[in-house]
């Protein structure tokens, strides 16, 4: 089984979730991030985009721009319960 099986967001708008439209990219963005909320799969989710080095698209309940920073200040993925800065804590 695979953790994208247990993804709040299967089957949901992904236009949400990969939306480039200047006008309308932050309204979807919180669209987006509520399903993460939720999610159960987040942490997988999010080191996944880190570890593969996925810029586009909201992840794990983070933008491309938050994902960056984590990679330029943590340097590798977040670690169950991972804090980096002020940016994100799964715990
Ligand atoms: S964390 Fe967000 S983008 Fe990742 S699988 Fe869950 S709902 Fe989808």
């Amino acid at each position: 089984m695979d953790w994208r099986d247990d993804a709040a967001c299967i089957g949901e708008l992904l236009e949400v979730f990969f939306d480039d439209n200047p006008k309308t990219m932050r309204a979807s963005n919180k669209i987006a991030k509520q399903y993460c909320d939720s999610c159960r799969v987040r942490e997988d989710c999010l080191n996944y985009a880190l570890d593969n080095n996925v810029y586009v698209g909201i992840y794990g309940g983070l933008s491309n721009k938050q994902r960056r920073s984590i990679k330029k200040y943590s340097g590798n993925r977040l670690k169950p319960g991972g804090k980096v800065g002020n940016t994100y804590d799964f715990s």
